[in-house]
């Protein structure tokens, strides 16, 4: 061989290379024509794909590449990238003839003569599975302590598949419950701490792991203790020569968030529950007044299905077209001001039913806590009924205050005569009667007189819901003094003391607070101990109303009296103190229609003190003054 000289040799280059391309077995090299079908190769190939040349040649270089290759025409792509450029890169997974895949490092070359011109392409190629394995192998590396770096919460299960060993972080074990064990635990060791509701779904899992490469479950675990715990559970696998070899896995307690889930499903139940069991329309609705939700209640109210309405907007749906614009302006106002009319109040409207027909409806609106865009609640009920009853009780009350209102009279003119027949007997023959008779005479005035008074609080108080009533700026302390004056001979007669203070202003009506002033301190004066009355008017602001209290020192009233009282013709005395039961009736109808209340607070013995509020104006409170009457 030391006889060949260089020119020789170079002469002789080309059949060496043959030579040296067939030796070179553990690199695949072939050549194809321009369109990619196959002309030639060395036995590299087969050892590298396992077909034969002969059943190749002529064939499309194609045939290595993955269906999913294929489909994205990468082989095409690589060729017109080798023919512009010279070479193009071929490192991805091929696939072997008996199905199985190699990752191939590869190159296309475009091979070019003396002038140029491209003669073929030559695909040179090197088995890089290994390489690639080593490659994720580091990314399990990897992924294992990124994971592991995020908290010592985190536990390493490492399972060598093949010697069936499982080793685990000191975390791992705190996750699990368990003490730490010095030793490996096998698999099935391992599965037996899962709990029996979960086991068979882990194993499935891990054996399907072993093919895809991922685990990712949500498993229980019953520790030492006796308590159940979450763990969440996520792995990647190791292969060598396409078989796993190793399955490393995190493990995180989700124990916590479980039971946040959980909560929140109940809660979620539990406002199902409500939506569908409630008797009332509940709706809700976003920021842009689109409906979210329409529980049964509301599908029955307004005949509409849920299903037809969300997402439409809740004006088109269930509001009378006149009163849209009304509501989109509140809403407007609402978002940009924070400012709302009607949220937080009960008030009275109308719905509108799907065949057009309107109805009234009491609405209650509320925010609902949560944050984010706002989203209204709204708690719609039926009043139709309630309107009705209303209606036909407004029609039978003035019935039967017409009604009173001919008995009255009737009786009056009777009584009167009654009245006047006692007096002229008095008068004209008391001297031809004995003490008796004239005792009599005297029983039957007084009898006429009582009923005269109660005929007059009757009338009162049946017409009391007929009176139109005034709502003008009033003086409170001038409703007193009025009163007092009114009052003057009796407050004299039992020695009586009235003072008051800081009483407000009002926006009311001046003769009912007068009437209502009257039959309190009336009280006061009629239901005394022995000592002379002490009265006393003050008031105080609340946040919606003033309250105003009459104080006395009388008798007082058992607290099991204290309602009863209120009512009509109800008397806790006898004749012994003059009175027809109709005073604290006639109070309180005249402080509902003022918009207020009044009740009693008293201790027997002590005295009472008697509260009635009045809605309160931005009018000022006067300055304090005090008043002694009849002492
Ligand atoms: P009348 O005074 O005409 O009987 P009212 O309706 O004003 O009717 O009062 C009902 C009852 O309440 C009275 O009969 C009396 O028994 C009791 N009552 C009212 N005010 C007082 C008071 N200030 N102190 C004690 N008892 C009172």
């Amino acid at each position: 061989m030391s006889n060949w000289n260089s020119e020789n040799l170079k002469s002789r280059l080309p059949a060496i290379y043959t030579l040296l391309i067939q030796e070179m077995t553990d690199c695949g090299l072939f050549i194809m024509d321009l369109e990619g079908v196959i002309l030639s190769w060395n036995p590299g190939v087969e050892k590298l794909l396992g077909y034969q040349e002969s059943e190749w040649l002529g064939q499309s270089g194609a045939l290595i590449f993955t269906p999913e290759d294929q489909a994205k025409n990468i082989f095409q792509a690589e060729i017109r990238d080798a023919i512009e450029t010279g070479h193009a890169g071929d490192n991805r997974w091929h696939v072997r003839k008996d199905g199985s895949r190699i990752f191939v490092d590869g190159v296309l070359v475009a091979v070019r003569d003396e002038r140029g011109l491209i003669l073929c392409l030559a695909k040179l190629m090197r088995d890089g599975t290994s390489r690639q394995i080593s490659q994720r192998n580091l990314q399990v590396i990897e992924e294992r302590f990124r994971l592991a770096r995020e908290g010592a919460a985190l536990g390493i299960w490492d399972w060598d598949v093949l010697a069936d060993s499982i080793d685990a972080s000191e975390s791992y074990y705190r996750i699990m419950g368990m003490t730490v064990q010095r030793e490996p635990v096998n698999y099935e060791k391992w599965v037996s701490l899962v709990h029996p509701w979960d086991r068979e779904r882990i194993a499935l899992g891990t054996r399907e792991a072993l093919e895809t490469g991922d685990f990712d479950h949500e498993f229980r675990v019953t520790w030492a203790d006796g308590s159940t715990h979450w763990i969440h559970a996520k792995g990647v696998v190791q292969y060598a020569n396409e078989r796993p070899v190793r399955m490393v896995r995190v493990l995180r307690d989700i124990t916590a968030q479980k039971l946040s889930e959980e909560a929140l499903r109940e809660s979620e139940a539990r406002n199902n529950a409500i939506l569908r069991a409630s008797l009332d329309a509940i709706i809700l609705m976003d920021q842009e007044g689109i409906l979210q939700e329409f529980n049964p209640a509301a599908e029955e109210m307004f005949g509409q299905s849920r299903e037809a309405v969300i997402g439409r907007p809740l004006a088109d749906v269930i509001i009378p077209p006149r009163l849209r614009q009304q509501h989109c302006e509140g809403l407007n106002r609402y978002l940009a001001t924070e400012d709302a009319v009607i949220i937080g109040r009960h008030i009275e409207t109308e719905g509108l039913r799907s065949d057009g027909t309107e109805f009234p409806v009491e609405l209650a609106v509320t925010r609902v806590p949560i944050g984010g865009a706002p989203l209204f609640a709204g708690y719609v009920r039926d009043i139709s009924e309630r309107r009705r009853t209303i209606l036909a009780l407004q029609r039978s009350n003035q019935e039967l205050a017409e009604f009173a209102h001919v008995v009255a009279h009737d009786l009056r003119t009777p009584l009167r005569n009654i009245g006047t027949y006692a007096q002229i007997l008095i008068k004209r023959h008391q001297a031809s009667l004995d003490e008796k008779g004239n005792e009599f005479l005297s029983v039957i005035r007084q009898s006429v007189a009582a009923t005269q008074a109660l005929i007059d609080g009757l009338l009162r108080y049946a017409e009391l819901g007929e009176v139109e009533l005034t709502r003008e700026s009033t003086d409170m302390t001038a409703v007193v003094n009025t009163v007092l004056n009114l009052m003057k001979s009796s407050l004299e007669a039992a020695d009586a003391k009235v003072i008051f203070s800081d009483l407000p202003i009002v926006e009311s009506d001046s003769l009912q607070l007068q009437q209502v002033f009257q039959n309190l301190i009336g009280n006061a004066i009629k239901y005394r101990r022995e000592d002379p009355p002490r009265i006393s008017i003050r008031s105080r602001r609340s946040s919606d109303c003033w309250i105003v209290s009459v104080r006395d020192n009388g008798e007082g009233i058992r607290p099991e009296d204290q309602e009863r009282i209120f009512l009509p013709l109800k008397r806790l005395h006898g004749n012994e103190i003059a009175g027809t039961g109709l005073g604290l009736a006639i109070c309180r109808a005249v402080m509902k229609r003022l918009g207020g209340r009044i009740w009693v607070e008293s201790e027997p013995g002590k005295g009472s003190i008697f509260y009635f509020t009045v809605p309160h104006t931005s009018l000022r409170q006067r300055s304090t003054k005090e008043q002694d009457l009849g002492g």
